[in-house]
């Protein structure tokens, strides 16, 4: 079964996707939590970063340069933004294609509550 984050990079179904090359596609995440809220993603499916295999480093190096580059294009680089990858169930993690979170555009507060 493909991920929904599949049929977006395929375009099967609608994402807003703001970048796309033959390794990555990034799209605005569909409920924001940022003024800026974009998802980074391999164009192939790795599902958790458990599964990030030490032949994935330089695309998992390629989605940070890419989120390096949105948070530049999109205004968000000079005052700060926030990079997340959630990871299974403790993480949060909900849809199962890896992705890294790019959001920004506003003081984002402690990492963490407790
Ligand atoms: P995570 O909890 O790290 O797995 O994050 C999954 C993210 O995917 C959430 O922030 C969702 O809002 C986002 N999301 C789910 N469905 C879509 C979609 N169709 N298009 C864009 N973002 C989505």
């Amino acid at each position: 079964m493909p991920t929904l984050f599949e049929k977006i990079i395929a375009r099967q179904i609608p994402g807003d996707i703001v970048y796309q090359d033959d390794r990555v596609t990034a799209f605005r995440d569909i409920h924001p939590r940022a003024p800026v809220h974009i998802l980074i993603v391999p164009n192939k499916p790795i599902p958790t970063a458990n599964d990030i295999e030490d032949s994935d480093e330089a695309l998992v190096g390629h989605m940070f340069t890419v989120a390096r580059d949105l948070a530049k294009r999109e205004g968000i680089a000079e005052n700060g933004y926030r990079l997340i990858i959630n990871c299974n169930t403790h993480g949060g993690q909900e849809v199962y294609h890896l992705h890294v979170h790019l959001v920004g555009g506003a003081p984002l507060g402690p990492m963490l509550s407790r």
